[in-house]
């Protein structure tokens, strides 16, 4: 597809950030460039528009720049997955492993019901432990996860195989 040259040439490396040896990458670049967002978002609503979706889960926090657009356009609504302590309502929690240590992914019950079916989008899939994460929170609630979406995928860290069977479509791959 033509357009995707330019959304990956708007998407700026960071070196050294947040630690030495981490090459960031930087969608704040691609949010600046008109053409390259529009098309970023075209492409997934393309490709999520007749697929019955009635959920788009965003992954705190670049999940909720890409996500909300894309629900709006499908007719899905949108859910937040939240770090732990930021939603006010009743929640559900499904811990995950970092680096070091572990991280929550906080949902409010309600937001969801059985048998609906989502897309989860984040900006970035590098492990593959936050996606897989969300997915296992929608699927406890009974919400079949169609597919993950994100905008870049770093293939060296194989992030793909923590998401078992389940389908992931990126835009553009990174080193
Ligand atoms: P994973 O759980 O797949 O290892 O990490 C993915 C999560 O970390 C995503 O929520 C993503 O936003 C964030 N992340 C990790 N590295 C980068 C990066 O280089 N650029 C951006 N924008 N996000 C990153």
């Amino acid at each position: 597809d033509h357009r995707l040259a330019r959304i990956a040439s708007s998407i700026r490396v960071i070196p050294d950030f947040p630690k030495p040896g981490i090459m960031f990458q930087d969608i704040t670049t691609l949010l600046l460039d008109t053409k390259a967002f529009k098309d970023t978002i075209d492409m997934f609503v393309e490709r999520y528009r007749d697929k019955n979706i009635s959920v788009v889960a965003g992954v705190e926090a670049r999940g909720f720049i890409f996500g909300p657009p894309i629900a709006l356009a499908i007719g899905a609504k949108f859910v937040p997955l939240r770090k732990p302590k930021k939603l006010p309502g009743e929640v559900i929690s499904e811990e995950y492993s970092l680096e070091y240590g572990t991280d929550k992914m906080e949902m409010h019950v309600g937001a969801v019901e059985a048998g609906e079916r989502a897309l989860v989008i984040d900006d970035l899939i590098a492990t593959g432990g936050t996606l897989a994460a969300a997915i296992k929170l929608l699927e406890r609630v009974g919400v079949e996860v169609v597919e993950c979406a994100c905008v870049i995928e770093l293939p060296e860290l194989k992030g793909r195989e923590r998401l078992g069977d389940k389908p992931l479509f990126v835009l553009v791959s990174a080193v």
